[in-house]
This record gives C-alpha cells, structure tokens and sequence, in this order.
C-alpha cells in the first residue's frame, strides 16, 4: 500500500498547472519587476496581472493587495505595522486559540507597550462575538481572530464580529490562512479589514502569501528598501511565486464548491470509522462549524507522539496535537484553551484531507489508526488499569 499523506493543513503538494503557470518566469520572464527595460515591464505585467486575480478573488481592490514571503510575514505585518502607527495607543484584541504567528508577535510587542486580551474559546473552539464588544476599549487599535484554526478546524463567526468592530470603529484583522479552497473569502461579507492568506496552503509554492489591507487602514512596513509594493513592503518581488499563488488562488476558488462536498463526504467517512472503531476517542473541533478537511482526535491512554510516530512506520502522515516540549508532552495552546484535560489532550491527533485522498485511503488510515491505537494500548500498564477501576 502506498503512503497516504493526511497533513494538508502543515502544507500542500504544488498543483502541475500552478507549475506550468510559474515555468516562464524562473529564466525567461525573469526580469526585475522594478527595471525599466521590456524585461522588467514583463515581470511587472506579470505580477499586476497576478494582483488582479487575487482581488477578484477576495472581492478586492488590486491596491488592497500586498504580497508577502508567507502568511507569516502577513500577520506580522498587520500586528506590527497597526502597532507602530498607533504609537501610545496599544490594545489588540485577538483569541487564545491563534496560529503562533498571531501569538508570538503579541508577546513580542508587549515589552514594547502592547496590550494584548486573548479572548477564551468555547468546548467546540468558538470565540463569542459578545467577548469582542466587551474587550474593546478606547486603545484597541485591533481586533485580529483567525477564520478557521489549523489544528482543530472550528471556523469563526467572523461576519458578527466584524459587525461588532465596524461599529467600534476599530480595523478586524482575520488569520484565512486555512480557508482558501474551503470558505468563501470575499472580503466584504466577511466583515474584515486585514486579511492574510499563504500560497503552500493551497496548492500553491511556498514562501509566498497576501495580505489584503482595505483602503484607508493604515500601517507601517515592516520591511524598509525599495519602494516595492507602493513601499509597504520593500523587496524584489518574488515573481514565480506570486504568479503562482495567483493561479492556485484562482483554482482554489473556482473549485471550492466541489472541493467541499468531496472532503466533507470523505472526512465524515473517516470520523464515522474511527469513532466506530476506536473506543475512549472524541472528536475535537466543532461538530458542524469545522473545515470541511479536518479530523482532530483526542485518545485516552495513548500518546499522540507515539500514535503519529507507529502511523508514520505504516506510512500514514498525520499531525500531532501536542508540541513535544523538551522531552516533556506539553498540549497545545489549542487544546488547552479548549479545557481538555491534560491527560485526554496528550493523546491527540490531527488529520487533514486533501483534494488527492481518496475514499480507500481513508480507510487505510482508519484501519491503521485503530490498530495501532489497540497495538499501544496492549502495551500500556495505565490502560489496562484503568479498564478495570473503569469496568468498562
Ligand atoms: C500555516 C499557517 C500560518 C503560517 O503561514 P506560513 O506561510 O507557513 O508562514 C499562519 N496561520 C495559520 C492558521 C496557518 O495554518
């Protein structure tokens, strides 16, 4: 049996037309954007052309579009810039549940004189909009909550909160880093003022992402050079790359709608199968408001690190719930916000699907989850004392 990859929320295979649509530009349109000569015009024509794309995509306008090295250096850009504009004035309102490029950036700023209120979640992952009115205050300078979270997939009612800020006057930042080819993203009915995607998230090349800026929100670059990207962002264009992104944006919105309904049929079909087979095991994330790609698992009396580790023996990829922290399994920020017990959170898992799974590898990872899950537990003195104070 071949290998199955189920990590698609870590990164994406390239799409071949993404490649075909990048090939000219690696050594024959490969002029710099910012020379005058018909090389450059070339590379210019190209990445205008790529701008456009993107805006329609987004319901946007191409000015509002600023190309990035990743969705990384999106957040950063809207955290920090927002922040420096608004010297003396530092309050962001974000939730506990944020990506680390939301997180660690907030924590940085805070020796600086960023205030920052981490909005708890909900069992499921939810932020309550009502929390984002409450958190407001008269030196937010932002609100800045992701669209949907990579590791457990619950997806935000973002329209409502973007309500809420509209009416505070204060810009809505979200993280769609995980929605491209999953969620509508037209900017408008989102509600949201900043938005921040990364090409490698779907189908698209690495080291190349977008942050949408609407008109008359302002913010400082953080990269300071040339006067690349109307000087917001300095830095010879990576014109392979945003060709590229365009395209796989273009793909991603165009096949959104089959895209779901073949992930939501196979992820359900694999939940169904593991929940079926595997005992003392939860689903985590949102029951109906998830990516329609994503199985998160939490397993009693197994350790996520060891699940991930005997799946990948078997040539099952997945993703571990928990980051391994100096040898000590320390859950994620996720699924502590959650309110997971500690010992139920060690034991998780995350799967996420993509447009090449298929029905039987699926069930291959179901059937190579439950045996391995059956094949740790044989071995586990805590299981088997459990089931007897348990009875089972
Ligand atoms: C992957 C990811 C990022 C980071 O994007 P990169 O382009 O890999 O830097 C940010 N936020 C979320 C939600 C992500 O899934």
């Amino acid at each position: 049996m071949g290998r199955v990859y189920l990590d698609h929320a870590a990164t994406t295979p390239v799409d071949p037309a993404v490649v075909a649509a990048m090939q000219p530009y690696w050594h024959e349109t490969f002029g710099n954007p910012s020379s005058i000569h018909a090389f450059g015009r070339e590379a210019r024509a190209a990445i205008d052309t790529a701008r456009d794309t993107v805006a329609r995509c987004l319901g946007a306008r191409p000015e509002e579009i600023l190309f990035t090295s990743s969705g990384t250096e999106a957040n950063n850009t809207v955290l920090q810039g927002v922040f420096a504009t608004n010297l003396g004035r530092g309050h962001v309102v974000t939730s506990a549940i944020e990506h680390h490029a939301i997180l660690t950036t907030c924590q940085h700023l805070a020796p600086l004189g960023l205030r920052t209120t981490y909005l708890p979640v909900d069992q499921h992952g939810l932020v309550d909009p009502d929390d984002v009115r409450r958190a407001i205050d008269r030196e937010t300078v932002l609100v800045s909550v992701m669209y949907a979270n990579n590791e457990i997939g619950t997806i935000q009612p973002l329209a409502e909160i973007g309500r809420i800020c509209r009416e505070a006057g204060v810009p809505f930042h979200t993280d769609a880093v995980q929605a491209p080819g999953m969620l509508p993203l037209r900017v408008d009915d989102l509600g949201v003022d900043f938005l921040s995607i990364s090409a490698h998230k779907f189908y698209g090349p690495k080291g190349v992402g977008v942050l949408y800026a609407r008109t008359g929100t302002r913010f400082a670059p953080l990269l300071y050079g040339g006067g690349q990207e109307r000087g917001l962002r300095a830095g010879t264009e990576n014109v392979a790359g945003i060709v590229g992104l365009a395209k796989a944006l273009a793909l991603a919105v165009s096949g959104r709608d089959a895209a779901v309904a073949q992930l939501t049929a196979l992820r359900d079909r694999f939940i169904e199968s593991v929940l079926a087979r595997v005992e003392h095991c939860r689903l985590n994330g949102h029951p109906t408001q998830r990516l329609p790609n994503n199985a998160h698992f939490s397993v009693e009396f197994v350790e996520g690190e060891a699940l991930l580790l005997n799946l990948d023996l078997l040539g099952i990829a997945a993703s571990s719930g928990s980051a391994c922290m100096s040898g000590a399994q320390e859950p994620s920020h996720v699924l502590q916000a959650i309110g997971l017990p500690r010992e139920v959170a060690v034991g998780s898992i995350r799967f996420t699907l993509g447009r090449s799974t298929t029905a039987a590898e699926v069930d291959q990872a179901a059937d190579a989850f439950a045996d391995t899950v059956a094949r740790l537990r044989a071995m586990s003195p805590f299981y088997a004392d459990a089931m007897r104070t348990r009875g089972r």
